[in-house]
C-alpha cells in the first residue's frame, strides 16, 4: 500500500543513497512506483575500495557493484542526468528531454572530484581524478604500467589512501600539501603530524606547504613533469588530483531550492529548503549533496563526505517521506568515518574540525596508535583512533551525552598519561556555536528525543 497520495518516488542519483533509499521505502511499506535517475551508467558500486583495495589490485573495479539488501522493484533510468527541476509541476527534466513526474523526489547527487584548474593541463595523459570505478580502473592501469613516479596533490584521506597504495606496490611517490601536514584539514595538526610521520616512514615524499603550480606536457601530450611553488620540478608520468569534492547541485539552478556549491540545504527531516528558507514537503534530500542542521553540534549545518552518513540519511529521508508529520524523525547520527593507508586503520566520530582542542586518552602519538579526543566548549565533541578503534563505540556515547571535555577517568587513580589537552592545531577554526549543548536521549526508532541542557559556565 503507498502512503495517502503518494504513488511515484523519483530518486535523482543512483548510487549509495539513491539505492538504500529505495529499499529502506520497501522496508516501510510502500507499494507505489519507485524510478531512480543516474548519470553513471553502471549500476551502483561502493566508493570506498576505489582508493584501496581496487588500487591494489585485491578488488576489480568492477566488482565493487553495490550488494542489494532487498528487491525494489524499481525503474533504473542509468546513463542519462537529471537537467532541471519544476518545482511548481512536481517533474524532473532529463537530459534526453523526457519529464519525470513526482509525488515525492529524493536528491541523492553526491559530490564529483574537484579538477585540475588548467584545463589544458588536466587533460595530459597521466592526469586523473579519483571518484568514479572508471577512474580508478584508469588509475589501476597506470600504475601497472610502472610509473616513474606518481605525483599526488592533495594529502586529504584520498590523497593519503592513493599515496598509501603506491609505497604498497614499490611506486615512488611524491605528495604536494599545501597545509602543514597531511589529514590536517579533516583531523588538525596534532594528529596530522602523526599521519605526516606515517608516510614518510612509509617511504612518500611528503611535501608539505607548498603547492603544485603547473603540469608539464611532451609533444604527444603526456604528463613529464609537475612544477612545485618552492621552484622544485619532479619528474613523474602521473599526477592524481586530490583537492577534494565539489557538490552536485549545478542541475539545480534556477529551481528555486537552495542549493548552490555548498551542497543543499535542508532540514533535519531531510525535507529540502527553498531559497525562501522553506521547509518543502515534497522534495528530500540525502548523502554527500545533503547540507543539514544537526542538534548535537550547536544546530551547525554539517556536509558530511562520509558512507554511513549517506546511508543513514537515506533511510531517514525514506522514512520521512511517507510518514506524517508527528512520525518524522530527525537527523541524529553521530558521524562516523574511516580510511585505511599504511597498514593503519583510521577512524573517526563526531565532528573533529568543531574541536578546538584535543587530549590523547589511550595509546601515545609517538607510538602511532592512540585515541584522541577532540573538545569544543569544554564539551567532547569528537574521537578519532588510530589503529585504537574498539573504543569508539564509548567515545560516540560522551559525544552523543555531551559529556566534559577533557573526559573524565572514573575508576582509575591517575589519569593516563598525556591527558593534557592542547589545542588540536586546526588551520582555520571554525567559529564556535553559541547555540545550546544538547544531550540525546532515546533511541528506539519509535521515540527520538532530545534533551536540552544549559551551556556549561
Ligand atoms: C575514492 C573514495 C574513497 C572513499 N572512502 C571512504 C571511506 O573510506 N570511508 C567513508 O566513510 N567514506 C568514503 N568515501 C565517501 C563515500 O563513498 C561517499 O560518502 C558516498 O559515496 C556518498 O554517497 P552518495 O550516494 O551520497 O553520493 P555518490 O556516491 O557521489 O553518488 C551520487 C550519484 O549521483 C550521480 N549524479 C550526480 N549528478 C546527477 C544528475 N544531475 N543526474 C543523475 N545522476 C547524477 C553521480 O554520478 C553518482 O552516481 C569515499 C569516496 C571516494 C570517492
Amino acid at each position: 500500500m503507498s502512503a495517502e497520495g503518494i504513488d511515484r518516488v523519483v530518486i535523482v542519483g543512483a548510487s549509495l543513497a539513491g539505492l538504500r533509499a529505495a529499499e529502506a521505502l520497501r522496508d516501510e511499506g510502500f507499494t507505489g512506483r519507485i524510478t531512480l535517475i543516474g548519470d553513471e551508467a553502471v549500476p551502483a558500486y561502493d566508493r570506498p575500495p576505489l582508493s584501496k583495495q581496487v588500487l591494489l589490485g585485491q578488488v576489480a573495479p568492477e566488482a565493487t557493484a553495490l550488494p542489494h539488501t532487498r528487491d525494489i522493484d524499481a525503474r533504473w533510468r542509468l546513463g542519462v542526468a537529471a537537467t532541471g527541476l519544476d518545482l511548481s509541476r512536481k517533474t524532473v527534466l532529463l537530459a534526453d528531454g523526457t519529464k519525470v513526474p513526482f509525488d515525492r523526489l529524493l536528491i541523492a547527487t553526491g559530490t564529483r572530484a574537484r579538477p585540475w584548474i588548467n584545463e589544458a593541463e588536466a587533460r595530459l595523459e597521466g592526469v586523473l581524478t579519483l571518484r568514479t570505478a572508471e577512474d580508478a580502473e584508469h588509475l589501476s592501469r597506470l600504475l601497472d604500467a610502472g610509473p616513474r613516479r606518481v605525483v599526488v596533490v592533495g594529502a586529504g584521506f584520498t590523497g593519503s589512501e592513493i599515496a598509501s597504495a603506491c609505497r604498497e606496490r614499490g611506486i615512488e611517490v611524491t605528495v604536494a600539501e599545501r597545509g602543514a601536514a597531511p589529514l590536517v584539514g579533516a583531523l588538525g595538526g596534532v594528529v596530522g603530524d602523526v599521519a605526516a610521520r606515517l608516510q614518510r616512514a612509509h617511504g612518500v615524499d611528503l611535501r608539505c606547504g607548498v603547492t603544485v603550480t603547473s603540469l608539464e606536457g611532451d609533444e604527444a601530450g603526456r604528463l613529464r613533469r609537475a612544477h612545485l611553488s618552492d621552484g622544485t620540478v619532479l619528474d613523474a608520468d602521473v599526477a592524481v588530483i586530490a583537492l577534494g569534492a565539489l557538490r552536485n547541485t549545478g542541475w539545480l539552478e534556477g529551481s528555486g531550492l537552495a542549493a548552490g556549491p555548498r551542497g543543499i540545504a535542508a532540514d533535519a527531516a531531510c525535507r529540502a529548503f527553498d531559497h525562501n528558507g522553506i521547509a518543502t514537503d515534497d522534495i528530500f534530500v540525502a548523502g554527500d549533496v545533503a547540507r543539514m542542521p544537526h542538534a548535537l553540534f550547536g544546530y551547525q549545518f554539517l556536509s558530511l563526505e562520509h558512507w554511513g552518513n549517506a546511508v543513514e540519511q537515506a533511510r531517514l529521508a525514506a522514512h520521512n517521506m511517507l510518514a506524517a508529520g508527528p512520525d518524522r524523525r530527525p537527523h541524529l547520527w553521530i558521524p562516523a568515518f574511516w580510511s585505511s593507508q599504511f597498514g593503519v586503520s583510521i577512524k573517526s566520530v563526531g565532528v573533529p574540525t568543531m574541536g578546538d582542542e584535543v587530549v590523547v586518552t589511550q595509546g601515545s602519538l609517538e607510538e602511532g596508535r592512540f585515541a584522541a579526543v577532540y573538545g569544543h566548549r569544554g564539551r567532547v565533541i569528537a574521537a578519532v583512533s588510530f589503529d585504537h578503534g574498539r573504543w569508539l563505540d564509548h567515545y560516540t556515547g560522551l559525544i552523543e551525552s555531551a559529556a566534559p571535555f577533557p573526559p573524565v577517568f572514573t575508576g582509575v587513580d591517575r589519569p593516563p598519561p598525556g591527558t593534557t589537552a592542547v589545542s588540536a592545531g586546526f588551520p582555520d577554526p571554525s567559529v564556535p556555536s553559541h547555540g545550546p549543548t544538547v544531550t540525546v536521549s532515546g533511541y528506539a526508532p519509535s521515540e527520538r528525543r532530545i534533551t536540552f541542557t544549559p551551556a556549561p559556565a
